[in-house]
């Protein structure tokens, strides 16, 4: 269906798949190009809220928007976008869903008598301070909602712009409890930059934790994902782990990788068209979605020991995949580390 067919409403998600199932993403004509190069498609939402089963820290999940601009290659989101139709490689980075009545829909939802008040996730499937939030504030204003139904929240990002929103997140720690967790996978400046093309330095991010904390926001940093070969050697995550005891982080979690569906596939070719050498030993590790379980396990030592070393408190119950994906059965074990080097 075309979207010059439906008038003045926004369309829907369920819109824009049949519009890029017959014309590909090209025919969103909607979408708005913007300085960054990305399109912005502005879409409506029926709900706000997901339900979510399975998961010990969260019943429910909130996304203002699909996509992510921060384009990290080993994103598990980027599988994702297949619901739109859309592939996880280019169109995951460079087309982006913009719920325009997420902020609305959310308070109707928050607002009915049968609301519990159940901790929700916020950014399990995209960053929710990605840049464009400086623009709709969708973010912003879904934490007003939070604060006002007494909702306890938790956040995942990498976007240093959360600290803008201190006021309101310090008012729905008050109201309810709030956690914010930075994901900073590690400060070295070569991996950054090979894997997370779009993001903020990691000292950026960082320094965000300090203002959090300093503002009595109970904020801490996830080391998500461990990236093999990259990121994996004992050096790196002892930097890592330092800068981040360094900038008063109240608790650190991690996890390693791990690859499915078009996250894998995207993975494997940045891998085989920048670093070919490395693909057979990707191939090995990767046989199956998670690293073997020996080889997170043998390194998970290594970890607890530089925690220790450096007085960060664990957080074993950190929502582990970062964004929050749904847990696998062994997910639990991933709170670790591991060297491949
Ligand atoms: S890992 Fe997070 S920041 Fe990176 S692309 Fe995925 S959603 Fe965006």
């Amino acid at each position: 269906m075309p979207l010059f067919e439906l008038g003045s409403r926004k369309p829907t998600t369920r819109d824009i798949a049949l519009t890029v199932k017959a014309g590909g993403a090209e025919a969103l004509t909607g979408a708005e190009l913007r300085a960054d190069e990305a399109r912005y498609q502005e879409v409506s939402c029926k709900s706000a809220l997901n339900p979510v089963k399975g998961m010990p820290f969260f019943n429910w999940t909130l996304n203002a928007y699909r996509g992510c601009t921060h384009g990290c290659h080993y994103c598990f989101a980027r599988r994702y976008h297949a619901q739109f139709e859309m592939n996880a490689g280019d169109e995951f980075a460079s087309v982006i869903l913009v719920k325009v009545n997420i902020v609305e829909v959310l308070a109707r939802e928050l607002d009915r008598p049968s609301w519990q008040r159940e901790k929700v996730a916020v950014g399990t499937a995209t960053d929710p301070y990605q840049p464009i939030e400086g623009h709709y504030k969708l973010t912003r204003r879904s934490f007003e909602a939070f604060a006002r139904a007494r909702t306890p929240v938790s956040l995942v990002t990498k976007g240093p712009m959360v600290v803008r929103d201190r006021d309101v997140l310090l008012d729905v720690t008050r109201a309810a409890g709030c956690t914010v967790y930075m994901s900073v996978p590690t400060v070295d400046e070569d991996a950054w930059r090979t894997l997370e093309p779009g993001t903020a330095h990691p000292l950026q991010r960082l320094r965000a934790v300090r203002e959090l904390t300093d503002a009595g926001i109970n904020a801490g940093v996830l080391m998500a994902p461990i990236v093999p070969g990259f990121t994996s050697s004992r050096s790196k995550i002892e930097r890592t782990i330092k800068a981040i005891a360094d900038h008063g982080s109240r608790f650190v979690g991690c996890n390693v990788m791990h690859l499915q569906g078009g996250t894998r596939t995207h993975f494997m070719n940045f891998i085989s068209r920048e670093f070919p050498a490395m693909l057979p030993r990707f191939e090995k590790l990767y046989a199956r979605k998670f690293a073997p379980a020996t080889y997170r396990k043998e390194a998970q030592a290594m970890v607890r020991v530089l925690q220790d070393r450096y007085g960060l408190t664990r957080r074993e119950d950190a929502d582990s995949s970062a964004a929050a994906e749904p847990a696998g059965p062994d997910q639990a074990a991933e709170q670790v580390g591991f060297a491949w080097d």
